[in-house]
């Protein structure tokens, strides 16, 4: 062999290593699992009943769970008892590029009869009762230092002023609401022994600051005696991680696929894309117009408001679809790209800062470049 083809050959062995590592990397399911609090943050406490201990337990336990499928790697936030920032937090499943942020905590109120898990997506909300718990998991950010300068001056006693910060990445949302869907679900089935709370939306700074998929999930109350002695007990512990763990895996099948396939035969679909949506997008305004349009979105959520400018900002003209269980707000429709980006500057200017324009062609989603064409 001379020393061309010697090279040629080593090019190619070298080749096929790397595009297998490449294979194999893109077949795995990574998952960040977070157990909420930790060290000097004991979280919510009583009777006995400490949430950073049982938040830990949950979460070894969906770990181990995951961890005997090949496919699925598991990244922990924390597997001690140790104190992290909830930044630090985020930025772990943001480094590991995982596929979905899971952050596992257990709820607690002045009366003690409250009782039930919520699972929460990323998301603004007037409800007092979601903005209590989002307060609560955000005040830990207090223990932290420097965190003033860290959370860019946001203050964990008003939840809503995360408002103007909040990045609404539409993909995520529809993501993150299947997964939450499928946790609650999987709740229900364990039958009475926990009160299914829902999905629900809240501006958690933690779900805020992990750019993938992404839920928290409120176990229970542990200030409720019964429902906290059964988050407090191996067997609630064990109940509630086949549940969560189950979620997961039916998530990952739906959409990263089984793992075993071969990509070829049965493309994986890459979680940071927008799952198809499952029902038809129901125009609430009127039927596609022939043609390309720009629309400004403004938010996305799972409650729907009625379309008055004083639900808006004060923004006019605004339009709703529903797609994928989740209501998609509109500003505007112009033919016109320039006035398009005009819109778009004034709904940020309103404070939607997080709001993107969208394109239809003949009532088709296209890409804003495609639309530009
Ligand atoms: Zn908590």
């Amino acid at each position: 062999m001379n020393r061309i083809n010697k090279i040629k050959v080593i090019f190619t062995f070298f080749l096929t290593i790397l595009s297998f590592c490449a294979y194999s990397q893109s077949n795995v399911f990574k998952v960040t699992l977070d157990a909420g609090h930790g060290d000097h943050d004991f979280g919510a406490v009583y009777s006995g009943r400490i949430e950073k201990n049982i938040a830990l337990a949950i979460v070894l336990k969906v770990g181990k769970i995951l961890e005997l499928n090949p496919n699925v790697n598991v990244i922990y936030t924390r597997k001690t008892d140790v104190f992290i920032d909830l930044v630090e937090r985020a930025n772990i499943a943001n480094r590991a590029n995982s596929n979905i942020f899971v952050s596992i905590h257990c709820n607690a109120n002045k009366n003690t009869a409250a009782d039930g898990t919520e699972t929460y997506v990323m998301g603004l909300t007037k409800l007092a009762s979601n903005l209590e718990a989002a307060k609560k998991e955000n005040s830990v950010i207090t223990l932290e230092k420097d965190y003033q300068r860290k959370y860019e001056g946001y203050d964990p006693n008003s939840p809503e002023s995360m408002i103007g910060m909040t990045l609404m990445q539409e993909e995520y949302l529809d993501n993150s609401i299947s997964l939450a869907t499928k946790i609650e679900d999987n709740f229900e089935k364990l039958g009475k022994k926990l009160r299914q709370g829902g999905v629900k939306q809240a501006p958690f700074m933690v779900l805020h600051k992990a750019y993938m998929p992404r839920v928290l999930v409120e176990t229970g109350f542990v200030s409720n005696p019964t429902e906290g002695n059964i988050l407090n007990s191996e067997e609630g512990q064990d109940d509630i991680a086949k549940a969560i763990a189950e979620a997961i895996l039916s998530y990952k099948r739906e959409y990263f696929g089984s793992g075993t396939e071969v990509p070829e035969s049965r493309p994986i679909r890459d979680t940071s894309t927008p799952a198809k949506p499952k029902t038809t997008p129901v125009a609430v305004t009127k039927s596609a117009p022939k043609g390309t349009f720009y629309k400004v979105q403004l938010i996305a959520s799972i409650k729907k408001t009625p379309l008055e400018p004083k639900n808006f900002k004060g923004l006019k003209n605004v339009t709703m679809i529903f797609e994928n269980n989740i209501y998609k707000y509109f500003y505007e429709e112009t033919s016109d790209y320039e006035k398009a980006k005009k819109f778009l500057q004034e709904a940020k200017g309103k404070g939607y800062g997080a709001a993107f324009l969208t394109a239809t062609k003949d009532g088709e989603k296209i890409s804003i470049q495609d639309a530009i064409k």
